[in-house]
């Protein structure tokens, strides 16, 4: 016999979890079913955990260069293990705050192993043991996605690892890392590292990193990882791996055809993407359609099952963590019957475009951000846009902290001057992309974007700069 609940959510990551509050709130009925951690990959093994190391080796970077700031200390140091320490205490911290919160409300979490059967039906394998079937109303699949280990000769050597479990190493063995994929875990982990004095290595297969950004901005993030000492390779392929005396080399073959290079490559991390793993998730009794890998969903989040939506990385086309929240408070308010909080794209008033409004955050140094559209986009749209750019070599905050490398681009459309995009390289970009997205979703334009002042000195006066600047500018 199953209970039955209004929403059956399984998964307890941002996107799951999000939809269990928010439908809770809603007063509907709701069973969680999570495998692993409250938190999922994002508090678990992705987010937070990353920016936590990323955060403790950008101290220890910035101790090293302090003496321009009149700062000294004889003797800079820094123990893996501690900061292990630091990173698994702010991770176990934002877990319970997740897990408070679904004390205070009435949610049922079901620790266990869920499978989709036919009609809505959920089969629990019990992490304590046993067997349960849930029915719900509605039930959300929220099961994430897993690193993709690619099979080349040599990838199960011992020192090949992927995201989950580098991010659990206790101690340090990284004077070396080679890093297998050009995308954003790739290149934050490149920045840890090269933070904590690793040689890195970063072989990408694209002409260019973190595709499909932009090229203005990857050329721009190759400079600075260059800058920073760290080697990259474009348009080449880690294609075998191999153990010498000890230790890793890789063979790394250029796209163009000529010849293989062979090089020392330490600990090798494969961050070549992440894929849904839905092999154990659907019963025999039900098949959902899938697209490229991904369970195939309509406009509602609904897949081929009636009453069955996919949310988050098992279903999107971007795999981040605020989309797989927006898209769970999205769905929750669609079976709720209540109006839409939240808007994944717009299309501002007088256009024809539909934007994107989702920030994308690199955590690298210095920071990248981008949100809407680029030049290149609204040119194969037919859109007209003026671009603004502002030199971070010229923002105060920037000069006293001696952080000039970056800019700040904005693109407005032409007629109206509504904000349509932002690329931003530069300190605190992760944060100041948040006020040009609130201006996209509420169509603003540039005039409206200056109404307020922006304070001395914060690196913020830049987007004041960078409108300013687009409104100089004639139309292209
Ligand atoms: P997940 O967070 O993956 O949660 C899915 C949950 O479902 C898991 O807990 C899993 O155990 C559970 N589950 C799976 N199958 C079952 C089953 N059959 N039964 C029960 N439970 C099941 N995104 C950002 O926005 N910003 C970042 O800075 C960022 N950094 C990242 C860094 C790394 C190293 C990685 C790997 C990812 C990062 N991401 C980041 C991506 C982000 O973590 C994901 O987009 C996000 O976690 C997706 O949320 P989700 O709810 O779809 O799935």
């Amino acid at each position: 016999m199953a209970r039955n609940y209004d929403v059956v959510i399984i998964g307890a990551g941002p996107g799951g979890y999000t939809a269990a509050f928010k439908a809770t709130q809603f007063g509907l009925s709701v069973a969680l079913i999570e495998a692993k951690k409250i938190g999922g990959t994002c508090v678990n093994r992705g987010c937070i955990p990353t920016k936590a190391l990323l955060h403790a080796s950008d101290m220890f970077h910035m101790m090293q260069n302090c003496d321009a700031f009149g700062v000294s200390t004889d003797f800079i140091a820094f123990d893996f293990g501690k900061m292990q320490k630091y990173k698994k205490q702010a991770v176990a911290k934002y877990r319970e705050g997740i897990e408070a919160g679904f004390e205070r409300l009435d949610v049922d979490i079901i620790h266990g192993t869920a499978r989709l059967r036919r009609d809505r039906t959920v089969e629990v394998e019990l992490a304590e043991g046993g067997r349960e079937f849930l029915q719900g109303n509605a039930v959300i699949l929220a099961t994430g996605a897993v690193p993709i280990m690619n099979n080349i000769p040599g990838a199960d050597l011992p020192g090949v690892w992927n995201s989950d479990r580098l991010l659990a190493a206790e101690s340090w063995n990284f004077d070396r890392l080679t890093i297998m994929g050009g995308g954003v875990i790739a290149v934050e982990f490149a920045t840890m590292f090269n933070n904590l004095c690793s040689q890195v290595t970063i072989v990408e297969k694209q002409k260019h990193l973190m595709a499909p950004m932009d090229d203005v901005m990857s050329v721009e993030l190759e400079k600075e990882l260059r800058r920073k000492g760290i080697k990259v390779y474009c348009d080449a392929t880690v294609t075998e791996i191999l153990e010498e005396e000890g230790s890793l080399s890789c063979i790394i073959t250029p796209n163009d055809g000529s010849g293989p290079v062979k090089t020392r490559a330490g600990q090798i991390l494969m961050a070549i993407g992440r894929r849904p793993d839905v092999s154990r998730l659907l019963g025999k009794d039900i098949s959902l359609d899938m697209k490229d890998g991904k369970i195939a969903v309509d406009s509602d989040f609904e897949t081929s099952e009636p009453g069955v939506y996919a949310i988050g990385d098992v279903a999107a086309r971007t795999q981040l963590a605020h989309v797989a929240a927006a898209q769970g408070t999205y769905v929750v308010e669609k079976i709720a019957g209540r109006p839409h909080s939240i808007k994944l794209e717009v299309v501002p008033n007088g256009m024809f475009v539909s934007l994107p409004i989702v920030p994308n955050c690199i955590y690298t140094d210095p920071e990248i951000a981008t949100v809407g559209i680029t030049e290149e986009i609204a040119k194969k749209y037919g859109l007209k846009v003026r671009c603004g750019h502002f030199s971070m070599r010229d923002n105060g905050k920037s000069i006293i902290t001696g952080e000039e490398h970056g800019f700040i681009r904005l693109l407005f459309e032409a007629y109206s001057n509504t904000i349509v995009g932002a690329q931003m390289m530069c300190p605190r970009a992760t944060d100041m992309i948040g006020e040009i997205a609130t201006a996209i979703a509420n169509g603003l334009t540039a005039q409206e974007m200056s109404f307020a002042m922006r304070a001395q000195p914060t690196y913020n006066e830049g987007i004041g700069a960078a409108i300013e600047d687009a409104m100089r500018q004639n139309p292209v």
